[in-house]
């Protein structure tokens, strides 16, 4: 670069399109009035820089009242976004924008914009059997539904991963963690179809513990190398290794499913410490309590993900903490099932992720983040009756930023920053008193739902929009599903 000469970078599709950013050095500098300087990590930038992939675009949209869902819940209630090749090149106030035009700019109206929600716990492929049984508490329940999900077919699963995706998508949710018993590559090739983000995978379990189907382990990893070759290429497929739960694996499988989950530098998921049961169980089986025999088998990580996490003391609570394992907290699925209520603040006081999850449909019986997020906060205040337990901030966090990094993915996704990818919402929230920060953050929490969730984009290309799919027909999808399940009907009724 010659001497004296202003340092610029831009990416390619920038330059094309006449974007530029001012380069102070390592990083990419924008200034906001009245808020700390915003710094663009350069390597950010330059990953972006590769050429654009087929579907995405530049894009600029504008006229939004942006909630970024950062560590500060920043909001630029006259806000702006800038895509570049599905990545978030800027984020700010609109007077603040850089200087050029991209190519596409798109007027929301001075409608809100938050991050995608993320889904931690779900099972998409029981979707097809929501409100079978709607009583009892877990181990009743699950028994009452063993006769109709023990003969579930791959097709079945399927089927149900569409009604879970399409639900999830409808509101909102841009990410979901999946947990199905055979065909662990099916809810990511669904999800992927539909547009959306997800870590998929089975939880193995022992035939001797879990009488009730066929063996699934080895069969798991089996299916989860095929998925990851088949669907690997596409950055919006992770996968994780799993097992059932403490009660339904021996100590065996527990060390030799993660053993292989670390060997191929995935993800471990877990149910844990769901039930009163589950204790009892556990500690008459091995002497310990279920988290104190997952540390004890070695199988306590960062990269461990326990759903759940109900009936864990301060013990407990401390080697989840120190292992760095993350949870997911199902409130609604853990009401409806009589399970109890996990201490999320004193998890989150010990700096443990903790994200939100629907589990099921046949234990919530939605995919509905929002419903989750309010109902974990009533949960907490009413259970501890404490009128401050639990903000809107701390909820929406559990439900975008901290389930991201439940989830291993916070480098990329859960908030809108600069350098992450597009994944987003477009809502129709209105006030009569207007949008402040206070009030949206409110009605984020309190009052919306999938009826507001106008766009949800991933990766900056737009998946849903006013109601419809852009990927697929969601008719064609619904039709099939209803011929598929009249062929069920003999054994639901
Ligand atoms: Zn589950």
């Amino acid at each position: 670069m010659p001497p004296g000469r202003p340092r610029q970078r831009q990416c390619a599709a920038s330059v094309a399109h006449g974007v530029s950013y001012r380069d102070a050095g390592r990083h990419l500098v924008a200034h906001a009035p009245g808020r700390r300087t915003s710094k663009v990590s350069l390597s950010h930038h330059l990953r972006a820089a590769r050429p654009a992939t087929i579907g995405l675009m530049d894009m600029l949209l504008r006229n939004a009242f942006v909630y970024t869902g950062d560590v500060h819940h920043t909001c630029f209630p006259r806000g702006a976004l800038l895509v570049c090749d599905g990545r978030l090149r800027w984020v700010g106030d609109e007077s603040d924008l850089p200087e050029g035009l991209p190519a596409q700019v798109v007027d929301l109206g001075g409608r809100v914009v938050m991050p995608g929600l993320i889904n931690t716990h779900t099972h998409g492929g029981l979707s097809l059997h929501r409100g079978c049984c709607d009583c009892g508490n877990l181990f009743q329940w699950a028994q009452t539904l063993a006769p109709f999900t023990s003969p579930l077919t791959l097709e079945d699963n399927r089927l149900g991963c569409y009604l879970a995706v399409l639900e999830m998508v409808r509101g909102g949710v841009t990410t979901a963690c999946d947990c199905t018993r055979y065909g662990a590559g099916l809810f990511a090739a669904v999800a992927a179809e539909v547009g959306m983000r997800s870590l998929g995978g089975a939880l193995a379990n022992s035939p001797a513990l879990r009488p009730m189907g066929r063996p699934n382990w080895p069969l798991a990893l089996e299916e989860t190398l095929r998925a990851m070759s088949e669907l690997g290429g596409d950055s919006r497929c992770r996968f994780y290794l799993g097992a059932h739960s403490p009660y339904s694996c021996t100590p065996e499988l527990l060390v030799e499913v993660k053993q292989q989950a670390d060997r191929l530098g995935l993800p471990f998921v877990i149910h844990a410490a769901e039930s009163q049961e589950e204790v009892q169980i556990v500690r008459s089986r091995h002497g310990r309590r279920p988290i104190e025999h997952l540390h004890h088998l070695g199988v306590l990580d960062a990269r461990t993900l326990l759903a759940h996490c109900i009936w864990v003391d301060e013990d407990e609570i401390g080697l989840i903490a120190a292992t760095g394992a993350a949870v997911a907290h199902n409130p609604i699925s853990n009401a409806k099932l009589a399970s109890g209520i996990a201490p999320v603040q004193a998890l989150r006081a010990r700096g443990v992720p903790v994200g939100l999850g629907t589990d099921s449909m046949l234990s919530n019986n939605a995919q509905n983040l929002f419903q989750e997020m309010k109902f974990a906060v009533l949960l907490q205040r009413a259970h501890r009756l404490d009128g401050h337990a639990l903000s809107s901030r701390e909820v929406l966090s559990m439900a975008t930023r901290e389930g991201a990094r439940a989830l291993g993915w916070e480098s990329e996704i859960g908030s809108l920053e600069a350098g992450k990818e597009a994944d987003l919402v477009v809502l129709d929230l209105d006030h009569p008193l207007g949008l402040t920060p206070e009030r949206v953050l409110s009605d984020l929490v309190f009052a919306a739902g999938p009826e507001h969730v106008r766009t949800v984009m991933v990766r900056g290309e737009t998946i849903f929009d006013q109601g419809r799919f852009t990927r697929i027909d969601e008719r064609e999808v619904r039709d099939r599903i209803r011929r598929h399940a009249a062929g069920l009907s003999s054994h639901v009724t």
